[in-house]
């Protein structure tokens, strides 16, 4: 790649641009108000005079053009002479008179009276010399010039500072921020870009805080889940080389349940970190979901049975028969199975739970129901983030990682679904997702 070129201090590039400009605007006028301006006082002079022509030859006939010549006269110093007067340029002069260096216009024009007779008039037009004029303009505009190129230095370094000085703000601030303090505020203010900038990095610094909460707490969580059924398994494992003769089968099953445990939690952390990654693809077939649903009941319900739970499953009239969905098989599984485990984690003493499904225009929906603790109004929009727990005093009896319903989130985004929960705390939740289904 090519090497860019070092760039420059912001008050330097307003200094150079404020430059640019000013020498443009102090050079047009110097064109314009030395150069041009004989030129163009001219050209004035002939617009004049033109219009002095059009103006007496309106009035030919009129008593006043006389008057019209006095006005001419004095107002835009244009003589008007019949032709046959003597010209100015011929006027006699006295002896040793030095012509003054005053030129005129000078137009000679026929003008036909109402009555047919011709009228020769010759319009001058004085012509005053401006090299006074240009010389105490040179002077001026040499003053200005210096001015402006003062002015142009201030004003860089004003406006630089202005500008500059929230970036160099924001700047220390994020440098603070990229060192791990997430606490910094950004507060530069000054103008609309830099207030919103500002605002964007406070969100990113909040976010990024979150995170940071996040990967502790799922390090503790993690580190905890790993330790306890680790020393578990440890302890009966020694037990067991101890006495070999005394293994009993409740012993292998402690080991058995620890490891399914364990390698539960392992799942779900790389299935969150895959499904952040985008690493996975959909594995995307038609097949019947209510015969889906109602299997992995079945399934759980054989798992929990001596616990005595108890699964209820309905549908509206319109499902009845069967929905028939275009999904992921295996993903749509793991996001019941969640909300089936979430059920029963959570059920507290309200052991039944119901699995509903019904039809809405071209999606199905299914609702998980529990009659267990339900969660609070203030924690249900984080719930689907993850490692999001509401209960942070991590229970034996509740294994969870807290990714369980951001993994639900994941996939039934990825299906081009929507998902949710109604919960009252104390009576139970409805968690529920909406996936698009196949024409019957
Ligand atoms: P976990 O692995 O902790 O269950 P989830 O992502 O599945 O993680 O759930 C996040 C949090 O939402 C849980 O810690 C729990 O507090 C709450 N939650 C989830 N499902 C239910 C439910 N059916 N009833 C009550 N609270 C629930």
């Amino acid at each position: 790649m090519k090497k860019s070129l070092k760039p420059i201090r912001l008050k330097w590039k307003v200094f150079g641009y404020l430059l640019v400009f000013c020498v443009l605007l102090l050079g047009i006028l110097w064109l314009f108000e030395t150069v041009l301006l004989y030129d163009m006082y001219k050209f004035i002079r002939k617009k004049e005079m033109n219009s002095a022509i059009l103006q007496v030859e309106k009035n030919i006939d009129s008593d006043s053009l006389q008057e019209i010549f006095d006005i001419l006269n004095q107002e835009k110093e244009i003589m008007v002479n019949e032709a046959n007067e003597m010209k100015p340029a011929a006027k006699v002069r006295p002896e040793g008179f030095k012509k003054p260096r005053q030129e005129s216009l000078t137009r000679t024009k026929d003008f036909v009276k109402a009555d047919g007779t011709v009228m020769t008039l010759t319009f001058h037009a004085i012509i005053t010399p401006v090299d006074a004029t240009v010389a105490t303009l040179r002077i001026q505009l040499t003053v200005i010039t210096a001015i402006m190129m003062i002015l142009a230095v201030l004003l860089a370094f004003l406006i630089a500072r202005h500008v500059s000085k929230p970036i160099e703000e924001i700047n220390k601030s994020a440098k603070e921020l990229a060192k791990g303090k997430y606490d910094t505020e950004f507060s530069a203010t000054g103008f609309l870009e830099i207030e919103e900038l500002s605002g964007t990095l406070n969100l990113t610094a909040g976010e990024l805080s979150k995170v940071e909460g996040f990967r502790r707490e799922l390090l503790t969580n993690i580190a905890h889940d790993l330790r306890t059924p680790l020393s578990l398994i440890y302890s009966y494992a020694e037990m067991m080389q101890d006495f070999p003769d005394e293994i009993m089968p409740e012993q292998t099953q402690v080991i058995m349940d620890e490891v399914s445990r364990l390698s539960s939690l392992v799942n779900d952390v790389f299935e969150i970190s895959r499904l952040e990654t985008g690493e996975q693809t959909q594995n995307l077939e038609r097949y019947c979901l209510t015969d889906q649903l109602k299997e992995i009941i079945g399934r759980v319900e054989e798992l929990v049975r001596r616990d005595g739970y108890l699964f209820y499953f309905n549908s509206d009239a319109e499902s009845e028969s069967g929905v028939w969905i275009n999904a992921d098989q295996v993903k749509i599984a793991q996001v019941f199975y969640n909300l089936l485990l979430n059920a029963i984690n959570y059920a507290g003493d309200g052991k039944s739970i119901t699995v509903r499904q019904s039809t809405e225009g071209n999606y199905v929906k299914v609702e998980v129901i529990d009659q267990g603790t339900g969660i609070t109004k203030e924690y249900l929009p984080y719930i689907w983030n993850r490692y999001y727990k509401v209960d942070k005093n991590h229970k034996r009896a509740v294994t969870g990682t807290g990714l369980g319903l951001s993994i639900v989130k994941k996939i039934i985004e990825a299906h081009h679904g929507t998902y949710g929960v109604e919960s009252e705390p104390g009576s139970g939740s409805d968690f529920w997702f909406r996936i698009p289904k196949l024409k019957a």
